[in-house]
């Protein structure tokens, strides 16, 4: 085949725009980056060789690296797997990641600051080249296959992909820097001490050596000779004492494992030797994936046995729940040639992740006590995870009371609360835990049965993730306090005073058993039932849902995910002490059947519904009775 010429896809040309008009402040990564690549790529020839014998040979796994002053380039080579043509079309020219339109749109929206924020969070891998070079040469050949194909680019548009010959197996980029990384400036990567700093700093445990060529003169009037050197230790990290390691050394292991941009929140470095050897070395990431909560992505460990690469995304470790935990696991008790297969059945690997999630929990827990504001972060980013472990708990009554005490919500007085917080600061007579769910706090601190819990100094927890609800289902009860909904019928507060006024409404409500029967009859069958409360103060209506059906925001999520049989039993409650009611008594006394009535009735149910967020069927009539009733 002959040159041809192709167009970079669209997103992969968005992404380049931003790589090439550089707003990454770190112009080092490009080698972690490449390293990386090389490193994966003779990881995979490694492990293709263990079933396809023929591309085992005698050549050493290494990695080349030479910068060169007269041409102005950086070549990073491996002998590793390669790429075929197509391989090279489908993983240099295109972006398979999940979740790259998302990003890109909202790195459009967002300023500058944040967008270095978030483009810290993904991570661009071998497009990093454009950083530094202004045109990138990739020549590559596939383990097993005679021919090779050199891709280029000068990082705009397009690409072009040729034949070309090569030697051996692997892959080789040329960097053609542009010119303010080869002067004598902060940054020269042509320049060999330079590079072999980074390659320590960076890469200094990745497994394969890394070599590179060294000037030597045994004396200074002798000719130099070239010397080839390995720069790294090879060490894996994970092997050395915990005492040995900073949080840089593993932030930036991190970095070079996970190809991630930026180091992890928090990270876990665990040795067993009980009935199952391991050194597990986990990370939470600073940042969830932006396609964590998709059903496509890919979870998992990396596995190693007696330091050798295994696999990749070995989901058998942790739970579902856990899926943002990243890194790896080594252990000399699981075979060399174990398929996934086996793993899924392997007791040892039930072992290590049993233990691996008690301890990924006893930690979460210590963060939460020891480094409240890391906590909170970790919250915002993967708080929906720990919600997902309680929902998932309801049988595990072990797991469940293990994940409680991780939960945190915002409330009426917090920003964030632990339950035990909350019922620590609960007031003698209060027996039950107030929950009350809506869109955001803002929402929540609108509704009419919340201003009478202010004005008493009562504190609400806020259900502002529609998981919340089914959690709280869940859990049922804490500290032997059962949770109570303020937006639920048998909500009642606890204090004498409130009692009082129930019963004082108990009365009113005697005497109008008709007037809440004919109000009833006219908002129809959407209502399960019209009472009069005590809950409210200046409000004049709301909306609740019986003891035991989904709620209203229930309903909703319920909806969405095309369950539209999961409603919520409403009952409409009015004020009895309210000028509206004495409106409706007086429109119901001239006369029950008149439209006016009705209108009267049906009004206040559509903004029963507004006040819970929840669009009346007919907007345009609510719209027509109230101009109506404005203008009367
Ligand atoms: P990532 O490494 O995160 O997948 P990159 O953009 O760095 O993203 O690389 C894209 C893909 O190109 C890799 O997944 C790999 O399949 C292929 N690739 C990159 N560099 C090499 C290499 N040196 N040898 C073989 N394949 C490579």
């Amino acid at each position: 085949m002959s040159v041809e010429k192709m167009q970079f896809q669209a997103e992969t040309k968005r992404l380049l725009d931003l790589v090439v008009n550089s707003i990454y402040t770190n112009k080092e990564i490009f080698l972690r980056e490449l390293i990386s690549n090389a490193s994966d790529a003779l990881d995979k020839l490694r492990i293709e060789s263990l079933t396809n014998k023929e591309l085992a040979d005698d050549l050493a796994p290494e990695i080349f690296i030479v910068p060169d002053e007269n041409s102005k380039t950086i070549t990073i080579s491996d002998n590793g797997i390669g790429m075929t043509r197509d391989e090279v079309i489908n993983n240099i020219g295109t972006i398979a990641k999940s979740g790259t339109k998302d990003f890109l749109d909202k790195i459009r929206e967002s300023s500058n600051a944040a967008a270095q924020e978030l483009i810290g969070q993904f991570g661009v891998g071998f497009y990093s080249a454009f950083i530094v070079a202004d045109k990138v040469e990739l020549l590559t050949r596939k383990a097993g296959e005679n021919s090779a194909v050199k891709w280029t680019s000068d990082g705009a548009g397009e690409y072009e992909i040729d034949d070309c010959d090569k030697d051996s197996r692997g892959t080789t980029v040329v960097l053609h820097l542009k010119p303010e990384f080869c002067g004598d400036d902060e940054y020269n990567f042509t320049d060999v001490y330079q590079i072999e700093r980074l390659i320590k700093k960076y890469s200094d445990f990745v497994r394969y050596p890394i070599k590179m060529n060294f000037e030597v003169k045994d004396k200074p009037e002798d000719e130099p000779q070239i010397e080839i050197r390995t720069v790294n230790s090879m060490k894996p990290l994970w092997t050395r004492p915990k005492s040995e390691l900073t949080r840089e050394d593993y932030d930036e292991f991190f970095k070079h494992q996970l190809h991630e941009w930026e180091a992890p929140l928090e990270v876990f470095h665990i040795k067993a030797e009980g009935t199952v050897e391991y050194t597990a070395l986990l990370c939470i990431p600073k940042h969830a994936a932006p396609d964590l909560y998709y059903s496509n992505y890919e979870a998992g460990l990396q596995l190693y046995s007696r330091h050798v690469f295994i696999m990749d995304k070995c989901k058998d470790f942790l739970p579902d729940y856990l899926r943002f935990a990243k890194g790896l696991v080594d252990s000399p008790d699981l075979p060399l040639n174990i398929s996934r297969e086996i793993l899924q059945q392997s007791t040892e690997v039930k072992v290590i992740g049993k233990a691996l999630e008690k301890n990924i929990i006893k930690q979460l827990g210590k963060m939460l006590k020891d480094d409240r504001d890391k906590y909170e972060a970790f919250w915002l980013e993967f708080g929906k995870s720990i919600k997902f472990g309680v929902y998932n708990s309801m049988f595990d009554t072990k797991l469940k009371d293990s994940l409680k005490d991780l939960l945190i919500f915002p409330t009426s007085k917090e920003k964030f609360s632990t339950l035990a917080e909350y019922v620590a600061r609960m007031p003698d007579f209060q027996k039950k835990i107030y929950v009350a769910a809506g869109k955001d706090a803002a929402a929540i601190q609108q509704l009419p049965q919340m201003e009478l819990l202010r004005e008493r100094g009562l504190e609400v927890i806020y259900l502002t993730d529609p998981v919340d609800e089914f959690v709280i289902d869940v859990l049922h009860e804490y500290a032997e306090k059962h949770f109570q909904s303020i937006t639920r019928e048998d909500f009642e507060l606890d204090d004498a005073e409130s009692q009082k006024i129930k019963e004082e409404v108990a009365e009113i409500a005697k005497s109008h058993e008709d007037l809440l029967k004919d109000v009833k009859e006219a908002v129809g069958n959407n209502v399960h039932e019209v009472k009069l409360t005590s809950r409210l103060k200046s409000g004049a209506v709301c909306l609740v849902t019986a003891e035991n059906s989904p709620s209203l925001s229930m309903e909703k999520t319920f909806a969405a995910m095309n369950n539209p049989m999961f409603k919520a039993v409403q009952i409409l409650e009015l004020n009895p002490n309210h000028a509206v009611f004495k409106k409706l008594e007086a429109l119901h006394a001239q006369d029950k059947n008149s439209a006016d009535f009705k209108n009267f009735c049906t009004t206040l149910y559509s903004l029963a519904l507004l006040i819970e967020g929840v669009m009346p069927d007919n907007p345009a009539d609510l719209a027509n009775k109230i101009t109506d009733l404005l203008t009367k």
